[in-house]
């Protein structure tokens, strides 16, 4: 039996930046400035350091104009509001998040109705979501943004097909079910999480399979259907003596399903890069609904 294709995120989502690259050229000229995103990172999260950077970066290599505030993790809500209120009116900005996690003591969901619903580049607004639910354009949350752009571009059948997605969150679980149950998506949805009862043979009925319950190498080879498409959203350092950095990244996914499954995203470079591509995008989604352009864009 044949192994799986992989499905290159990293490649993909290279190649989409640089699409967004050109975008961003001609639109800077169009308008006068480039799209903008601003980042809140609140305290001193090894980790949230790191995808931050990675933001900017990324920002930088479109075109886009990529702030970080900084803030210490004494910053008290009442601070971090006024911050957003600020950024929220300042024209020159089109996309604003914050960094999760932020400090205990500080309410994720208050944050999220902060934001201007316009700028809100994460999609977690609950007017964001809403719209998504509705069907009605609004700002998607990148992960299963690009999660359904893999999809896309591996030609992966997805009308009448029946979908499973495993974790419920805000961020990843809700948006993708919606999505992929959207009027032209049209798959079949099953959404499960942790009180689901036998989790293996639903996931069986699966003909796409999207992991994303945050525990490590959940999903095993005999929870896959042949030929199934797995898409692996999990992030997990492991520690690994054998590895020349002392830990490696490992998803939801067990290397064997590899074995099982038509398509597969691997992790490290499957669905993580996906999703900064696709806040870059949003970046610009945002930018160009702002001035009055025309968006492009899934969302
Ligand atoms: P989360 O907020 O912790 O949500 C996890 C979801 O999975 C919850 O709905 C939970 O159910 C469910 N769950 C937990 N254990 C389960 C189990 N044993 N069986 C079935 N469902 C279970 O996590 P998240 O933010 O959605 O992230 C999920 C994973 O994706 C994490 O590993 C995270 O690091 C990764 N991630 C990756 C990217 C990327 O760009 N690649 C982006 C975001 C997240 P309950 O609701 O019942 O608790």
């Amino acid at each position: 039996m044949s192994e799986a294709v992989i499905i290159d995120g990293k490649g993909l989502a290279q190649e989409l930046r640089e699409e967004l690259g050109h975008r961003v050229t001609e639109l800077r000229a169009q308008v006068g400035r480039p799209p903008a995103l601003t980042v809140i990172l609140v305290g001193e999260d090894p980790a949230s350091q790191v995808y931050v950077r990675n933001k900017e970066r990324a920002c930088e290599k479109a075109g886009i104009r990529g702030e970080v505030l900084r803030l210490p993790a004494s910053t008290s809500a009442g601070e971090i509001h006024r911050e957003i209120l600020r950024i929220n009116e300042d024209p020159s900005v089109d996309g604003l998040l914050v960094q999760l996690p932020v400090p205990d003591g500080i309410d994720p969901a208050a944050l999220r109705e902060w934001i201007d619903p316009a700028k809100d580049v994460d999609g977690l607004h609950p007017r964001n979501v809403g719209l998504l639910a509705s069907g009605m354009p609004g700002l998607v949350p990148c992960t299963p943004l690009g999660c359904l752009r893999m999809l896309r571009h591996h030609h992966v059948a997805t009308a009448g097909a029946r979908a499973v997605v495993l974790g419920r969150s805000l961020i990843v679980g809700r948006p993708m079910a919606a999505l992929l149950s959207a009027k032209g998506v049209d798959a079949t949805v099953t959404l499960a999480h942790s009180r689901s009862r036998d989790l293996a043979a639903i996931c069986r009925q699966a003909d796409i399979l999207v992991a994303a319950a945050g525990v490590p190498q959940l999903v095993q080879p005999d929870w896959v259907r042949r030929g199934a498409t797995v898409l692996d959203v999990g992030i997990h350092r492991v520690d690994d003596p054998t590895h020349p950095k002392g830990a490696r990244l490992v998803g939801d996914v067990d290397p064997g399903v590899r074995e099982v499954a038509g398509y597969l995203s691997p992790v490290p470079g499957g669905v993580g890069p996906m999703t900064i591509a696709m806040l870059l995008e949003n970046t610009v989604t945002a930018f160009c609904r702002r001035e009055g352009l025309e968006a492009g864009g899934e969302s």
